[in-house]
């Protein structure tokens, strides 16, 4: 009877599912299938393989392995030959990003693999491992249970499935996300002792302000000025002096850039940022007039302000570093899940400075995330924790660009430039109110959405925010968003 029905099944099912799971793994299946061998009892799990013998046994008695369940099971099982493989496949990404395999996640890719085969057949399909909650069990003990794979696998691995990006791609995101998922490596690490990178910005900001920038007075870096005034009374006149020019050359020169938008001088914060990480200055790839300036200036801010900018930097990270710990998984994961992106597996370096922008924050492709933390910043407590994963999700902005693009050339129209800034100034927002009800958004304390983005304030609230709060699909939230605000047809 068990066979009759299954065989039935196979017969009508077998070949879509095939392709289905060979394609996912992109390995082969043998030429002239799995031998299928009935027994009343099998072995616990309702069934098992042989390794040695490309041998499927299938209990005809578990009520997990009867109909459907059945047809799932006969390509579960013949998934384990293929155990080899996944692991070295999986390895070659980890070694990559040195992190580990999770014991467990083989064994959890063919539940959800398999399963979703099925439910391509036949939509109405409720995959075993959901049935009996097989993500409950710990499959082979390893310290990152199944249940946290599983979100992990309908992130990253279903979209593959549904024809996003290649094999290895997933493989790799999902080892990334694993090894965030299992607390064994960092969503951010704070560094606070990188002198040239806080010597540099602290000219950068007083040079913006000698040089009457309007944005100078703008609270995360009006009181730099006096601060620089309190200091230099311990120095020489010759030290003044020395420091005066060092920010008369910022003021006529970097300082009128803007690192945001400008590749030289982000190219100049990346340099700073090896520098610290211990790279000799005569060695860095920085142009020699800055060099120059970077080089004199020195050994007076090491003695004038630097202890007091460390300790801004210590203190800040003291205060940051508890709520990532407490709530940072719960906002990773809700920002990795709404963009469909995953994050590095080894986290983001954040590079404290107490002057760094007039925005307190920003980040580049080259020196990443530069967060101010002098308290007129506005970056404390848990404006803080948002601030630093806004600017984490600036370095999607051109994948988002991307897909964004990709929406509004249907319908021949151009992404507005400020759209993907807002978007992460809401989603950001919205992700630490979901960790932290109470948290009021950045961009609502401090009036953003009155200003520059108000054109953007209803579609985002329209379209975006109800896809936050669980409706459709991304790309079908994307998708409108770019219709409403180019105008274009609303779907
Ligand atoms: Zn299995
Ligand atoms: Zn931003």
């Amino acid at each position: 009877m068990w066979r009759s029905s299954v065989e039935e099944l196979v017969d009508r099912h077998g070949r879509t599912i095939l392709d289905f799971i060979t394609r996912a793994y992109a390995l082969g299946w043998p030429a002239g299938g799995y031998p299928v061998h009935v027994s009343a009892y099998a072995n616990w799990a309702g069934a098992y393989s042989s390794t040695r013998s490309n041998m499927l046994v299938v209990s005809s008695l578990d009520k997990a392995t009867q109909g459907l369940r059945g047809l799932e099971t006969i390509f579960h099982e013949p998934m384990h030959q293929w155990d080899n493989q996944v692991f070295a496949a999986l390895g070659v990404q980890g070694k990559a990003l040195k992190v580990s395999v999770p014991r467990d996640l083989p064994h959890a890719m063919i539940f959800f693999t398999a399963g979703e085969a099925v439910r391509r057949a036949l939509p109405e399909y409720v995959p075993t491992a959901d049935a009996f909650d097989i993500w409950r069990l710990q499959l082979s003990g390893s310290s990152l249970p199944a249940a946290r794979l599983k979100p992990l696998l309908q992130q990253i691995w279903l979209p593959y499935l549904d024809g996003r990006g290649t094999r290895d791609e997933a493989l790799a995101a999902l080892l990334a996300a694993a090894a965030q998922a299992s607390g064994t490596s960092p969503i951010f690490t704070i560094e606070t002792d990188e002198f040239w990178l806080n010597l540099h910005h602290f000219l950068y900001v007083l040079g913006r302000a000698e040089a009457k920038i309007r944005d100078a007075s703008r609270s995360a870096v009006v009181d730099a000025p006096a601060e620089a005034e309190r200091g230099a009374v311990t120095l020489s006149d010759e030290e003044r002096k020395t420091w005066a020019d060092a920010v008369t050359a910022y003021a006529s020169g970097l300082s009128r850039k803007d690192p945001i938008v400008d590749e030289s001088l982000a190219a100049i914060v990346g340099a700073l940022v090896a520098l610290d990480g211990g790279t000799a200055i005569s060695g860095a790839p920085i142009d020699s007039a800055a060099r120059t300036v970077l080089e004199r200036a020195a050994p007076i801010y090491r003695k004038a302000w630097w202890p007091s900018h460390r300790a801004s930097n210590q203190s800040w990270r003291a205060s940051i570093q508890p709520l990532i710990d407490r709530h940072g998984q719960t906002v990773l994961s809700l920002i990795t899940r709404w963009y469909g992106m995953s994050w590095p597996a080894r986290g983001y370096p954040v590079h404290l400075v107490t002057y760094a922008h007039p925005l307190g924050a920003y980040s580049t492709s080259r020196g990443g995330l530069i967060m101010s933390t002098n308290a007129k910043s506005g970056l404390q407590g848990l404006n803080g924790l948002e601030m630093a994963f806004h600017e984490a999700m600036h370095q999607w902005d051109d994948d988002v660009l991307r897909l964004l693009r990709g929406h509004a050339d249907k319908i021949g129209k151009d992404v507005p430039d400020s759209l993907p800034h807002a978007m992460i100034w809401m989603t950001a927002g919205e992700a630490v109110r979901g960790a932290v009800p109470e948290h009021v958004p950045y961009a609502e304390v401090f009036g953003l959405w009155k200003r520059a983005m108000a054109p953007l304030v209803v579609p985002l609230n329209e379209i975006w925010k109800p896809y936050l709060e669980g409706h459709g699909t991304r790309d079908e939230a994307l998708a409108s968003l770019v219709a409403v605000v180019t105008g274009g047809p609303r779907r």
